[in-house]
């Protein structure tokens, strides 16, 4: 059974069995802010009912850290909430809310909550969601603890870990991150997996590089930091953004 677990005063995270799924709620003296909202309509009402075990405040602002429907389907039914999200997320999928493109303040009262994108990655429309005052970010899908980080059909591989290493350079050195699904981690455990992140843009930029063809790479076994079935996508997105692979040369007899 899923609790709320305090990771800095006022702010919490709960972690899900469906989709194994954190949701962030940070309480200020105008109001509770929720970073993401399940996703099913009945999740999200268990939701506002569990939100009153800790707060008997309004959810007055609703963040989505990206546009996939297990963070967002929720939104509709805390409908007295703002809900912010970054302008490339509400375009990629239709999603309506106030949009922001490189940072963002929200005032809760007696403290503030930052939203920071950074570049492309998991989508192109991730936002970091920082509690400055206790050191929690919560990252969204950028970071991922109990499965591998998710490369789908519109994540960016070649980018990601730039972005992610950006994030890591903004952070405290005793920052509590929560990953969109999996148990929080800290600032060491990011920066693997930005450096993961960095393998496996290195390897498909690689094979690209040597002539590889999409078919050889998909099926290539070595140098991941993860099952290359995990990663299908990611081979597929970064062979997009490169273009077709020139045909390898053969070592013909060169000048000397
Ligand atoms: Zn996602």
């Amino acid at each position: 059974m899923s609790a709320w677990v305090e990771i800095g005063e006022r702010c919490w995270v709960r972690r899900y069995e469906e989709w194994d799924l954190n949701i962030g709620l940070v309480v200020g003296s105008d109001g509770a802010l929720l970073v993401d909202t399940r996703a099913t309509t009945e999740q999200a009402e268990e939701l506002r009912e569990h939100i009153r075990e800790v707060t008997d405040e309004p959810v007055r602002w609703v963040v989505n850290t990206h546009a996939h429907f297990d963070h967002v389907v929720g939104n509709s039914v805390f409908t007295d909430a703002t809900v912010y999200l970054h302008e490339n997320a509400a375009t990629e999928e239709d999603l309506s809310g106030t949009t922001f493109s490189v940072a963002k303040v929200i005032d809760l009262g007696d403290r503030r909550v930052e939203l920071v994108h950074l570049g492309n990655a998991h989508t192109s429309g991730d936002a970091v969601v920082v509690v400055p005052d206790v050191d929690v970010y919560f990252l969204g899908d950028l970071v991922e603890e109990s499965a591998p980080p998710s490369y789908g059909e519109d994540s960016f591989p070649l980018e990601w870990a730039d972005t992610l290493e950006m994030v890591v350079g903004m952070m405290a050195t005793a920052a509590k991150v929560v990953p969109g699904h999996g148990a929080v981690v800290d600032i060491e455990f990011v920066r693997n997996q930005t450096n993961d992140l960095g393998t496996v843009a290195n390897t498909i930029s690689g094979l690209h590089h040597d002539g590889t063809s999409l078919d050889d790479a998909l099926k290539h076994t070595e140098d991941w930091p993860w099952p290359v079935e995990k990663l299908q996508d990611a081979i597929k997105r970064g062979y997009e953004a490169l273009g077709t692979p020139r045909r390898p040369t053969l070592p013909l007899l060169g000048p000397g």
